[in-house]
Parts: structure tokens; sequence; C-alpha cells
């Protein structure tokens, strides 16, 4: 993978900081790549090197219907000259895939094998990926959500030297991958905030795995009830988020971290002269999905 041109980092003033005299300054990682953008990017970028080394010429991943990494890892396989198979969680969606997510993949080539939610349970199991590889051939694997010690090398790539003049530094937390990369990459002083999306006390080990310094806690008063789950308060954020800064942010991901953020400035929690940098890791394609489902709900949508 090429390397990317200079990411630009942007200040944003949202009512919330501004009255809480605390600086907010965008990385735009979500201006990457039209869709392989963000931190997938980020994580994909040695894992390709080592798939090439090994001879490999399919990747294979995991997901849900919804999964940025689906849509990203089809993308990278179209463009670098992969084989691409997306297992995917839920059999249901098998006779006729209808979230934008699956169509674009498949569009970009990748072959969706649908297995049960039970099934999809055992994908990190030996016995499992050894019975996909007697079905489908030799593959490359990337873990679900691309999580893995080279991708959290390609995550300490987003800060850079002069990043050190933060003191705050907020991710979005999924698998926490990310938020390994950017702890390795920070100095000791600067703290760092991972948005969890998901629900539950599951990640501190895995992400424990992975770093060594301890400035860093995740924050779990945001995520809306669980991944993917979003209401009224947070479309509308979303919406006013894009009105005045000009940034179109995710519901799955970026959208429930800025919320955080003002509504933590609202709160108090950072103190006058705070300089936080906030990376914007991209989703943007799952905002159609969302919509489909809003729009099926006859809720407002996400302006795009
Ligand atoms: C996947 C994803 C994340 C989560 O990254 P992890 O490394 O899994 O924690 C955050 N933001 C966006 C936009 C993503 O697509």
């Amino acid at each position: 993978m090429t390397a990317p041109v200079q990411i630009p980092t942007q200040q944003i003033r949202l009512p919330e900081t501004e009255s809480a005299g605390i600086s907010l300054f965008v990385r735009r990682e979500d201006l990457l790549h039209p869709v392989i953008s963000g931190n997938k990017y980020r994580k994909l970028k040695y894992n390709l090197l080592r798939a090439k080394e090994e001879g490999h010429t399919t990747l294979l991943t995991f997901g849900g219907a919804f999964s940025n990494h689906i849509a990203v890892t089809a993308r990278a396989g179209s463009e670098y000259g992969y084989r691409t198979i997306g297992v995917i969680r839920g059999e249901e969606l098998e006779s006729r895939p209808k979230n934008p997510t699956l169509v674009a993949a498949l569009r970009d080539g990748m072959q969706l094998k649908f297995v049960s939610r039970q099934a999809y349970r055992q994908k990190a199991d030996a016995a499992f990926v050894e019975a996909l590889k007697a079905e489908l051939g030799p593959f490359y694997l990337l873990p679900e959500g691309g999580t893995n010690r080279l991708a959290v090398r390609g995550c300490e790539e987003i800060l850079a030297e002069s990043d050190r003049q933060f003191t705050h530094i907020c991710c979005c937390v999924g698998t926490g991958g990310t938020l390994a990369g950017l702890i390795n990459a920070s100095v000791e002083r600067q703290r760092l905030i991972g948005f969890q999306v998901l629900k539950g006390d599951y990640l501190t080990k895995d992400i424990r795995s992975f770093v060594r310094k301890d400035n860093w806690y995740l924050e779990d008063g945001y995520h809306f009830g669980g991944y993917a789950k979003i209401n009224q308060s947070l479309v509308t954020f979303i919406n006013n988020f894009r009105r005045d800064t000009g940034i179109l942010v995710d519901p799955v991901y970026t959208g429930k971290m800025f919320y955080g953020i003002a509504h933590m400035a609202r709160r108090g929690l950072f103190e006058p002269g705070t300089r936080i940098l906030a990376i914007h890791s991209g989703g943007l394609q799952g905002i159609a999905g969302m919509n489909q489902f809003l729009s099926q709900k006859k809720l407002p949508l996400i302006n795009l």
C-alpha cells in the first residue's frame, strides 16, 4: 500500500468545548481513501505486506453485515490484487444481501460465506479455521475487526512527533487495536480516552497485551446501548455536528465519540486549557446502511 499523503488536522469549535475553554482538533483519517479509510487502512498496511511475503493470494476475514472492515478488505483486495473471502455473521442474509455494505463488498469481488450466529462464535477456533481452509483453499487470515500485532503497528503511525502538544487523544474503540497503537505512539504525560462502541468490560486485557503504558482508560458511557445501536439524540447530534463543523461522522463509531467529548466537556470533565486531538477514524460507508434501517423505522435520517 502506498504511503498516505499528509493527513490534515482541523480545529473545530463546538459550543460545549468553547464554553469549557478547551480546544478540540480532529485528525482527518477519514480522508485517507474513499473506501479504505481511517484506521482500517492503518490496520491492513503491514498485514498486506506480510501476506505478500508469505506468498498468499487470498485474504479471509470475518464480520457482521455493517462491518467497515469487510467493506475495506473487499476494496483492498480489488485494488491490490487479492482474492477476498468474507465470513459473514447471519445465515438469514444469504438469500439476497440488500445491505449496502455487503452489496459493495460483492461488487468489489469479495466472496461471501454466510454462517449462523452460533458457528460465527467459533471464528477464532483453530478447528473452524482449518475447516475453512479445507473448504476454500489457503488464505491469509485477518481477524474480525482486523486487529493483531501488525495492525497495532500500523495504527502507531497515526501519531506524529508534533502531536505531543496535545494533552488528550481520543479515539473510538471496537476491538481496541487503534487505541493500542495510539497508546504506543503517545508520551506518558498524554492521556488517552477510548470511547467504547460496545457494551461491557471485555477489552482491557486485550489492549494490555499490546501496550506497556498506563496513560489510558476506556470510557463506556457513550455506546448508546451497544454496537450499531442509535437513538434520535445521536442522529440529531450528528446532523448538527455536520452543520457546525462541515465534518461528516458515522453513527456506529465517530458520532458516538464526538457526542461523548461534547458531553464530557459540558459536564466539566476537562480542565480549561485542555488540548484534545480526536481521531476521525472514517467508517462513513456505514451511514447508507444505517439510513436504510432508520427509514424502515420512519425515523429521521443522517444527512449525507
Ligand atoms: C473499526 C473501526 C473502529 C474501531 O477500531 P478498533 O481498532 O477495532 O478499536 C473505529 N472507528 C471506525 C470508523 C472503525 O471502522
